[in-house]
């Protein structure tokens, strides 16, 4: 029994594992590269020979978007993954190819790395399962998904050979937030494999409350100041959170009534929500799709008017971390330049990405910033990073091992930083190992 990274290893990278079990060839997950471009963002497959099955945790792009691409290659391997889970990632893949295309035309160097017709061909390889339902692999191989609170359809995937108990845990929250109850794992296992994003000890989450509370103090000043306000979010997770939130602020009159504008992808995300999700209440789901349809508008495909326009209002768009070209970039390059808008982020933001450099461009007091060719004036002084994470925090990735109290503790999917923090904190509680990519663990 081994486990080896072909990406997530000591890094957020493209997320996916492979498993060999009595010789079966199990991978999990199968992401892209937040940041790298094209090939380059692919898991490392060149040493893979063979694949029997693949199982998807959640739909987020590094989970995810690489699996029409491995499909391709491994036809016969079929695809399993959390029922609420399945019409979501064909949604976000399809969405994928068009990223790609419109990127292709573009610069003609990306390349399209998958087509419409391949996602297609994954409605009849994904095997849709029930949260703890166990499911048979060759007569030998148990497995089972749990819900790992996080997003909509997200699963810790558990594994059961020859009486060793293996829990994957997938991007996980232990905490309640507004639309998403938290995990509920399974009680014990013998080798757990842990994700790590915020295994940096800054990384406490602040009561969700408190968070809220400041956030839409900040929104309120700059509504009441006639300014505009972006809050760049996740299309799947922190778009639904977000909405859902403004929504019931000002029901509540917490902040003034203004419209709140999406793009597509996020309103397209929050519609399978309503429809597809079960674990929110009939009641909470029905509030949601009636305050949707009459407070929150999709922003027009020609968006001039809107980027220009010195009407109070709520942005909520994607991409997270202000991905190039997507809303969220275009809407940020434009107000940044303005004194009386505000930008907050929402979440987790990669050293690496646009929302960082501006995140910190602006704790600097620099007064210029470059976004992709362009040089722009700082002028806007309303930036903030508000803590909305859907993964678990430090004391939660402790807990969380400490709960499950397994024999062989393997941390994947974080900064190696974060992970070795992690590891040193835990060091005379567990066998603690943190892979590399490529690197094999025997279980
Ligand atoms: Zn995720």
């Amino acid at each position: 029994m081994t486990f080896t990274p072909l990406g997530g290893g000591r890094e957020i990278g493209a997320n996916s594992y492979i498993f060999s079990l009595n010789g079966k060839k199990i991978l999990i997950d199968a992401g892209r590269h937040p940041v790298k471009e094209g090939y380059d963002s692919l898991p490392e497959l060149d040493m893979i020979d063979d694949i029997d099955v693949i199982i998807i945790s959640h739909s987020h792009y590094d989970h995810i978007s690489s699996l029409p691409y491995i499909s391709t290659i491994w036809p016969k391997a079929p695809v399993l993954m959390a029922q609420e889970n399945k019409g979501l990632a064909l949604r976000i893949l399809q969405n994928s190819v068009e990223v790609m295309k419109k990127k292709n035309e573009e610069d003609g160097e990306q390349p399209v790395l998958y087509n419409h017709g391949e996602v297609n061909e994954l409605k009849r390889r994904i095997f849709a399962m029930e949260y703890f339902q166990r499911y048979t692999i060759d007569d030998t191989i148990e497995v089972a998904l749990y819900p790992a609170g996080h997003v909509m359809g997200a699963a810790s995937i558990y594994l059961e050979y020859n009486g060793h108990r293996i829990l994957y845990s997938g991007d996980f929250s232990l905490s309640q937030q507004l639309t998403i109850p938290p995990a509920q794992p399974p009680l014990k296992v013998d080798t757990l494999i842990s994700e790590g994003t915020y295994g940096s000890k800054e990384n406490q989450l602040i009561a969700r409350f408190s968070e809220i509370e400041r956030l839409s103090k900040s929104i309120k000043r700059i509504l009441e100041n006639k300014g505009r306000v972006l809050l760049p979010v996740f299309a799947l997770g922190r778009g639904q959170e977000t909405i859902y939130m403004l929504m019931g602020l000002m029901e509540r009159g917490k902040i003034p009534t203004v419209p709140i504008y999406t793009n597509g992808m996020v309103a397209s995300i929050s519609n399978l929500y309503m429809n597809n999700y079960e674990r929110i209440s009939d009641k909470d789901r029905k509030w949601f799709m009636q305050n949707f349809l009459k407070m929150v508008t999709v922003a027009p495909k020609n968006i001039e008017r809107l980027l220009f326009s010195s009407e109070p209002a709520v942005f909520v768009f994607s991409a997270g971390m202000l991905a190039e070209e997507t809303l969220s970039y275009i809407f940020a390059r434009e107000m940044l330049q303005s004194e009386r808008d505000g930008i907050f982020f929402m979440g987790y933001q990669s050293p690496e990405s646009d929302g960082y450099r501006v995140l910190q461009a602006h704790k600097d007091g620099k007064k210029q910033i470059t976004l992709g060719e362009e040089t722009i004036n700082m002028r806007c002084e309303n930036i903030d990073i508000f803590n909305f994470s859907g993964h678990a925090d430090y004391q939660e990735l402790l807990e969380f091992p400490r709960r499950l109290e397994p024999e062989k503790l393997i941390y994947v999917h974080g900064d190696e930083a974060a992970l070795e923090n992690l590891a040193e904190e835990l060091q005379y509680e567990f066998q603690i190992e943190i892979p590399a990519n490529l690197q094999t663990v025997e279980l």
